[in-house]
């Protein structure tokens, strides 16, 4: 602990995965013995820059860089770049834990990593964005490439901001290296389908896995948090699926729309106009209400998809779900529910689908991306979503067989952090201690 002074989000996520691991090491003792444990929490590298860019009224702001290599035994560095302004080092070294054995668990050739900033892109001009972006990667440039690193997006940062990163690390480099940062757009390289995918494949996990109960999200009424990418198509697929979308959010408040969520009102709002998600119940008036502050929680619902951040679903939040009957939750977002919150839903017999499993199909699909890349090839939104689809099936049922196999089923954190642990560790303890 004392290593990690502060970093209070990267030992929850630490102390979540080792938990699970005291069945592992009973079976393979051969890891305690290589403090291979050890040697999977303490990242290969971490980066921490000065990013200094001139705003639109000729001021210097300085803002802080990050990115954490945190593990490349299966593949290059692989994991999002978030701006927001809580970014701090604890968070982008929780994120590329987890993103470590997340990555395992696509069966794909990819590592670990993660990166981002505490800069704040709300209320920013287009030309605030383009120079932040351009002076984050006049440093990050020294440190990725197609066969060491490569970012995408995450909180803060989509499409646009991947255009302007990738523009920059080309006139930088000289080099046209799509393979370098994936969620890129259609015309310089990004896969179809990328996009949609962390969205899309939540919703494929937790179908599977109410499927596992004889259940489907035919008629379910749910709760997505969040209205960014993730939630977006999130709630895509659950409309697509059958479900009822009553509920979205922002950091400022939610809406309920008893009629279902007008899923085009919202991308209107958020992917085009970038505005608040009150502008919902503004714009669309009768059967709609606006929250500001509250816990979309309190909202009555058959499934949950929490998609906006870590921590937003706490023990107080999971009592009230279980209470109004929830049935499955699944987590769009990277540690979105409290310990306390994961417990109650497990004592409770609900079905929860941890995030590094659930939201898994966003980095999936940038590995198809990458696949793209180095075959100068670009494949249909049908191929690729198919790709997604199975891959997202497949991580489910190594969850559940792996849950099943270490003594606990339906038990999908065990089985997710059990599955991706032995993964990166066979490949580690192959390649001897380095
Ligand atoms: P976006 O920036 O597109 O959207 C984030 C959404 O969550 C926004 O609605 C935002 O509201 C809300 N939000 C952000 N921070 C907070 C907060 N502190 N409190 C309450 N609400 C907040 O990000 P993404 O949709 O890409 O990411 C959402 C989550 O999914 C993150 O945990 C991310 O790590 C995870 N994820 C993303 C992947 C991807 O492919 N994009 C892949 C796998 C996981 P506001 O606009 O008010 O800030």
């Amino acid at each position: 602990l004392h290593r990690n002074a502060g970093e209070k989000e990267f030992h929850q996520a630490v102390h979540e995965v080792l938990e699970s691991l005291g069945r592992v090491v009973s079976k393979h003792p051969e890891y305690a013995d290589e403090a291979l444990i050890e040697r999977i929490c303490e990242p290969e590298r971490q980066i921490i820059f000065r990013v200094p860019w001139i705003d639109d009224r000729g001021d210097v702001q300085i803002n802080r860089g990050f990115r954490v290599q945190f593990n490349s035994a299966l593949g290059p560095y692989k994991g999002g770049i978030r701006f927001h302004p809580s970014v701090n080092v604890g968070i982008i070294k929780f994120l590329g834990f987890e993103q470590t054995f997340k990555n395992a668990l696509t069966g794909l050739p990819i590592g670990g990593g993660k990166g981002g900033s505490d800069f704040n892109p709300r209320g920013r001009s287009d030309r605030e964005i383009m120079r932040f972006c351009q002076s984050f990667m006049t440093e990050l440039h020294r440190h990725i490439g197609e066969y060491i690193d490569v970012p995408a997006g995450d909180i803060g940062v989509g499409g646009r901001e991947i255009g302007y990163m990738f523009g920059m690390y080309k006139r930088l480099t000289n080099r046209y290296e799509a393979g370098v940062l994936t969620g890129k757009g259609l015309s310089f390289g990004g896969s179809r389908a990328r996009k949609e995918a962390t969205g899309f494949g939540s919703s494929y996990f937790v179908q599977r896995m109410l499927e596992t109960r004889g259940n489907s999200f035919e008629g379910k009424r749910c709760v997505v948090s969040g209205s960014g990418n993730v939630a977006i198509y999130a709630m895509e697929k659950i409309l697509s699926f059958g479900g009822i979308v009553v509920a979205c959010s922002d950091s400022d408040g939610y809406i309920v729309d008893e009629n279902g969520i007008d899923l085009d009102l919202v991308k209107e709002i958020k992917e085009v106009r970038r505005e608040r998600i009150s502008e919902y119940a503004r714009l669309k008036g009768a059967g709609t209400h606006y929250i500001k502050g509250g816990s979309i929680w309190d909202v009555a619902c058959d499934v949950a998809m929490p998609s906006a951040t870590q921590n937003e679903l706490t023990g107080s939040d999971a009592t009230t779900l279980v209470k109004n009957g929830v049935i499955a939750v699944g987590e769009g977002a990277n540690m979105p529910c409290t310990p306390e919150a994961v417990r109650i839903f497990r004592d409770a017999g609900v079905l929860f689908a941890p995030g590094k499993a659930a939201n898994a199909g966003g980095v999936a699909t940038s590995a198809l991306e990458m696949q793209q890349n180095a075959s100068r090839d670009s494949w249909s939104f049908e191929k690729t979503e198919q790709r997604l689809a199975v891959i997202m099936h497949n991580i489910h049922d190594t969850c559940a067989e792996t849950a099943e196999e270490y003594g606990a089923p339906g038990d999908y954190v065990l089985g997710a952090n059990v599955a991706g642990f032995v993964r990166v560790a066979e490949a580690m303890r192959a390649m001897g201690v380095i």
